[in-house]
């Protein structure tokens, strides 16, 4: 999956979920962060594994849950991204990385055939191979593409009420940077 879809996937659904916006556009670049394992060669290994995706963010979360109870929302957040990602990459991930250093997959699909008369199937691919050498990774694969051209067509079908959530994301975002700002 492209690092366009694990950016827009998650962040829609902590927005649908009406999880505080501010926290879900904060921690959103999350969602992409373990794709840059790709610059040491490591793609889909080093930060899709289980030690980032949910050791350190438990940690986090546990520090959190005794220590700094105002936290607790933000380290969930951070959770949700971090673990959003992999279940996006299903298609290919070497979670155990580095005690299993082979990426598992896990593939399903509903296929239609027309041979011998219209029928539908099931099928599911899962198992072991070996960590593909990805040195190219797409940044924007055919299906972001087509995520980009369903969200324009849906903005203009609901022009009305993409202007006030675009008017709500405004305000969520200057209210971040704002206090942000304020803070360093
Ligand atoms: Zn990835």
């Amino acid at each position: 999956m492209d690092p366009f879809q694990h950016l827009l996937l998650p962040l829609l659904f902590l927005l649908a979920a009406r999880i505080d916006a501010r926290k879900a556009l904060m921690f959103a670049p999350l969602a992409v962060l373990p794709d840059f394992d790709a610059l040491f060669d490591l793609h889909r290994a080093l930060g899709h594994s289980f030690i980032p995706i949910l050791v350190v963010p438990m940690v986090i979360l546990l520090y959190a849950r005794f220590r700094r109870p105002e936290w607790l929302l933000a380290a969930l957040v951070v959770q949700f991204y971090l673990a959003s990602h992999v279940i996006l990459d299903l298609g290919g991930v070497a979670f155990l990385w580095p005690v299993v250093p082979e990426q598992f997959y896990f593939e399903p699909a509903i296929t239609f055939t027309t041979d011998g008369g219209f029928s539908f199937g099931f099928s599911l691919d899962y198992g072991m191979r070996e960590l593909a050498d990805m040195g190219t990774t797409s940044f924007l694969s055919d299906a972001g593409v087509a995520l980009i051209l369903l969200g324009v067509l849906m903005t203009v079908v609901f022009r009305r009420e993409a202007g006030n959530a675009l008017s709500k994301a405004w305000t969520a975002v200057r209210e971040t940077l704002i206090n942000f700002l304020r803070r360093t």
